[in-house]
This record gives structure tokens, sequence and C-alpha cells, in this order.
């Protein structure tokens, strides 16, 4: 019906290009045979991918888009000039409009448990709440994570890949002055954008094996339970590890609480998750998160990529075990992109 020659806007089109089929046919529309054909369902997704991903505004916990489309209302945003032809080309292929997007409240973090953790009269009862409705798991004996230190010391030295000295604890998300965490993960890209690591830097990864099976608190799971999204525990602590610094001082307590009630370490969700599977963030449809739709629920557990905090220091107290360390090269970075519209 459309092909990527078609748009005027450079992102639209590149993202036209990325999602369209090559065919050697002239597309109905501009008569061009260089441009990626799209269909009526990719054009839908190309329309959700540049005006509602494309406009997703973070707030404090949670996140809604500005913009959203359907079959019902008719087009009243004001877009850039180089968009206005573009639009037209939307309405006419799949008869739908463009308007500005009054989210359901929970998106923005009208979730009650958050606001109970967010208190801190209530926090601590929220966080027993979350100490009996998560599933405990092991880290097995032999079972093998990852660990980087950018610029150490000693690089062949084992205890530098130990937790950190206590002096430098306090200012991640899960450690605290009284608690040092060791962070770590099983997957070495996310080790990597945790560190926040840049091509000048000595880098040095650890391959460690737990020594004895280590219970963890696993917080990473699409917890299942009856409630809408406003009372929804599960949301709650979603939006709490997507969330940035001002969030610090709830999931610290979380963890002095796990350790308090025996857990050797948590896994919780990385914060890089959705980069790193590029998975959209707080999908919703019709105003209902996809966390809370049984049949999206898998696919919502693949977006989430798993990180281990353990507590105090491991390595010292023989919980885990160096198997290997070796020099990290960086050579390729890849960055994945996609666009939206600048004004509205
Ligand atoms: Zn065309």
């Amino acid at each position: 019906m459309l092909c990527s020659e078609c748009f005027n806007d450079e992102g639209l089109k590149l993202s036209a290009f990325q999602m369209g089929t090559k065919s050697e046919e002239p597309c109905e529309n501009c008569g061009n045979t260089s441009g990626r054909k799209l269909n009526a369902a990719v054009i839908a997704q190309l329309a959700h991918r540049f005006f509602v991903w494309g406009t997703l505004h973070r707030c404090k916990f949670g996140a809604a888009p500005i913009i959203q489309f359907n079959e019902h209302q008719k087009t009243n945003i004001t877009p850039s000039s180089w968009l206005e032809e573009d639009i037209g080309l939307f309405e006419k292929a799949i008869g739908i409009g463009f308007f500005h997007y009054g989210p359901r409240l929970w998106m923005i973090g009208e979730v009650e448990p958050l606001k109970d953790l967010e208190n801190k009269d209530t926090r601590e009862l929220t966080i027993d709440r979350i100490l009996n409705e998560y599933p405990s798991t092991y880290l097995k004996k032999d079972d093998s994570f990852y660990r980087i230190r950018v610029n150490p010391e000693k690089p062949s030295l084992e205890s530098e890949y130990d937790t950190a000295p206590i002096n430098y604890s306090g200012s991640g998300r899960l450690d605290s002055s009284e608690l040092p965490i060791l962070y770590g993960s099983q997957d070495l890209e996310v080790c990597i954008h945790e560190c926040r690591v840049s091509s000048e830097d000595d880098i040095y990864v650890a391959t460690f094996e737990a020594a004895q099976d280590l219970k963890l608190l696993d917080l990473s799971v699409v917890l299942q339970e009856e409630f809408t999204e406003f009372e929804s525990l599960d949301m709650a602590v979603h939006m709490l590890f997507l969330a940035g610094k001002h969030s610090y001082e709830i999931s610290r307590e979380i963890s002095r609480l796990a350790k308090n009630n025996g857990y050797d370490g948590i896994i919780f969700p990385s914060y890089f998750s959705l980069l790193r599977s590029g998975g959209m963030p707080f999908e919703t449809t019709y105003g209902l998160s996809h966390r809370r739709i049984p049949q999206l629920q898998e696919y919502e557990g693949m977006k989430i990529i798993k990180n281990l905090a353990l507590f105090d220091r491991p390595l010292l107290d023989s919980k885990i075990r160096i198997k290997c360390i070796n020099k990290l090269v960086l050579h390729t970075v890849e960055y994945g992109v996609h666009f939206g519209p600048v004004e509205y």
C-alpha cells in the first residue's frame, strides 16, 4: 500500500525501510520501485513505533506516550511542517487519526503498593509483602556469572573482583553504607552497560562460580496476581527497578530486609533490560498493561534481563570462587534506533 519512499520525514523513511519488505513492483502510492513495501499491518506497526513509542514520556515512576491513534478519532495533533503530508498517508492508508493521549493514571505511577513503598510509614510493611509474594530461587553450586571491573589496580588479583571496599558502598541501587553488594549478571552485555564503560577504559571480566547453593529473592519475575494495575505489587516492583536514582532509598531497604530474612542476595531486573532486549517499556493495549494479560506475560518476562546482587563479601566469605579472569576488549558498539516526532 505504501513504501519507505512515500514518506517525507527522514525518521519515518528510515524506520519504514527497516520494517518494510523488498519488492521490484512499483509502489501503489508513489510509483517508486526502490522503497521497501509496507502492507496495512506494517503501516500500523510503523505508526505505533514512531508516534506512540516515539513520544513515550518517562515520569518519576512509569511512562506514558503523548500521542495515540485509533480508527475512531480524527487527527488533532500539530506536527512539524515536514510531517504533515506523512500523517495524511497514514490516515488514508489505514483509516486512523492521531490524538493527544490522556494516560490512565497507573501508567505514571499511581499504583497503591508503589505509593506505600514511597511512604516511609508503610514502606516496611510493603517490603514484607514483597518478601512473602516473590519467589525464592537458587544460584546453584557451580552456576557461573560475570562481574566487570574497570581499571583495577592489579587485574590478576582475585580480591579485586570481590565487593568494593565499604567506603565505596552506598551509591548503587541496592548497596548502602551498612550493606556492601557485589553486582554481577549472567548476561555479559548487561554487565558492560551497567559499568558504563568506554573504549578508553581498561576492562576486565571475572567469571565467578557459586561455591554452594545461594538463596536469592527473585524480583525479576512477572508476579501472578488478580489485581488491576492500580493495586498491583508486580507493577510497583517493575516500575521501581526501571526508575532512576530517586528510587534507590526504597530498593536499598529491600536488600537490607532481604538479608535479615536469610537471603544471600537478590535477582533484580536490569535498568538496561529494555535497551538490551529492544522491548518497549510499559506496553499497553487499551490502557491495560501487557504484564497483566496472561497470554503476553511470557513475552513481557523475556524483555527483562536479570541482574544479580550478592550481599556482603561473597568471595571473602567463600560463597563464590573465581573460575577465570579475562581482559575484555570492546571492538564494536552497535546502536539500534528508531524515531519519533519533535513537536505535536
Ligand atoms: Zn511509495
